[in-house]
């Protein structure tokens, strides 16, 4: 062996060592509450599927319907001739989704969440000079965020998990021309919602743009238009970032944002101009999962979802009692993370669960701190109150296995 490939192997070695390695589970149905995995029917509590619409017969059909308008491909990015008439209605609905909480509120459309952050804080940042620009990020941000920065090659400054008066002390004292204050509406690994209005009100008292990243609240809170509605805020300093992926049971992202700074963005963000235009057709679809979102129904699938997440609280606090060195983190979203602590342990604990047919993922460094490895649960208005019954009766027969 090379010496090249001498590295890799120690690299992999080091991993399985730290139970570090992850695999990849080959599934062959649709996503939803029931899926097929090596062959077996497992119950998962794995996506983000939260309203469950990713098999949704209508955004099934309007996706054919948009293939037989449009085609496959875009062919080229947004700036050459990638963007589509259904690029550019998906863009009006997102703007006007959002037009409460924003002034002069305009969309752009991404391929995904990832690039969608990277072009936002590399795009701000370029706006006020790099050297001139400090993005101020708190601790628990999605990777997206934090490459983000990095991309954005100016000062970063990491503010600890919801703590408001860190978060002032650096906006007071930072000399910066150009501030960014980036964070998670709701935390993915923990399911916590960030203090949103009081950071709101920071930003606007030190003149710094305030990013959120709402990837597992829009579709779900605030009636489905998200974490700006869910908590009413309205400012010019807010640049919202959405995800189609998650909730909207698609795929893609969107930025939302006063129409000067979304300009900006498509004339300067390299992650926005330098890559094709994801296909028209699932534009297309995603009108037909917005109208569904804001709809009756998507009203319906919301209370169902609250009603689920109600339900797994209070009966895995009577069922289970208090669990030796397993507990719930203070979450009321639809991720619920059973905090285990060794990555060891918590993968023995996943393990079981399949077992017994149900697929919940497990969670290690460096997604979440070290010492914090977790199952995360993440629930979907695609589940019946039976499945969590079920879910909750073989979180309770690992308990009695473990004791
Ligand atoms: C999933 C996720 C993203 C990335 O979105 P994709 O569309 O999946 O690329 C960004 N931020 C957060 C918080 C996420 O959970």
């Amino acid at each position: 062996m090379t010496k090249l490939f001498e590295q890799i192997e120690q690299g992999l070695a080091a991993l399985d060592e730290h139970d570090l390695r992850r695999r990849r589970r080959v599934t062959s149905s649709p996503t939803d509450a029931m899926v097929e995995v090596d062959g077996r029917r497992m119950l998962t509590f794995c996506s983000f599927d939260y309203l469950g619409l990713a098999a949704h017969p209508q955004i099934q059909s309007a996706l054919q319907e948009g293939a037989a308008l449009y085609g496959l491909g875009s062919g080229a990015s947004h700036l050459i001739s990638g963007h589509s008439i259904a690029h550019e209605q998906l863009e009006q609905r997102l703007a006007a989704m959002q037009s409460p909480h924003l002034e002069c509120a305009r969309a752009v459309y991404f391929g995904t969440g990832y690039m969608a952050n990277l072009a936002v804080l590399s795009g701000l940042a370029a706006s006020g000079g790099n050297d001139d620009t400090e993005i101020f990020s708190e601790k628990l941000n999605h990777a997206s965020l934090i490459d983000g920065a990095r991309l954005a090659r100016c000062k970063v400054s990491i503010y600890p998990h919801a703590d408001l008066n860190a978060l002032e002390a650096l906006l007071k004292n930072s000399n910066a021309k150009t501030k960014i204050v980036a964070t998670d509406g709701v935390f993915s690994m923990d399911g916590i919602i960030a203090p949103l209005p009081e950071i709101l009100a920071l930003c606007e008292r030190y003149e710094a743009w305030l990013v959120v990243d709402d990837a597992h609240g829009f579709g779900v809170l605030g009636d489905g238009a998200g974490i700006l509605a869910h908590f009413n805020l309205r400012s010019k300093n807010l640049v919202y970032m959405g995800t189609l992926g998650k909730a909207a049971g698609v795929s893609g992202a969107f930025v939302a944002a006063h129409e000067n700074v979304i300009e900006w963005l498509i004339q300067k963000a390299r992650p926005y101009i330098y890559t094709t235009a994801s296909p028209p057709a699932l534009a297309h679809a995603l009108l037909t999962s917005l109208d569904i979102i804001c709809s009756a129904e998507g009203t319906q699938r919301r209370a169902h979802l609250h009603s689920l997440i109600v339900q797994f609280k209070s009966q895995f606090k009577s069922l289970t009692g208090d669990l030796s060195g397993l507990s719930l983190m203070a979450s009321d979203t639809q991720i619920q993370p059973l905090i285990v602590g060794k990555n060891a342990i918590t993968m023995e604990l996943a393990a079981r669960l399949y077992e017994a047919g149900i697929w919940v993922p497990a969670i290690r460094p460096p997604t979440v701190p070290v010492g914090t490895a977790r199952l995360r649960i993440s629930l979907s208005a695609a589940h019946s109150s039976e499945q969590i019954a079920s879910l909750l009766s073989a979180l309770h027969g690992l308990q009695k296995k473990a004791a």
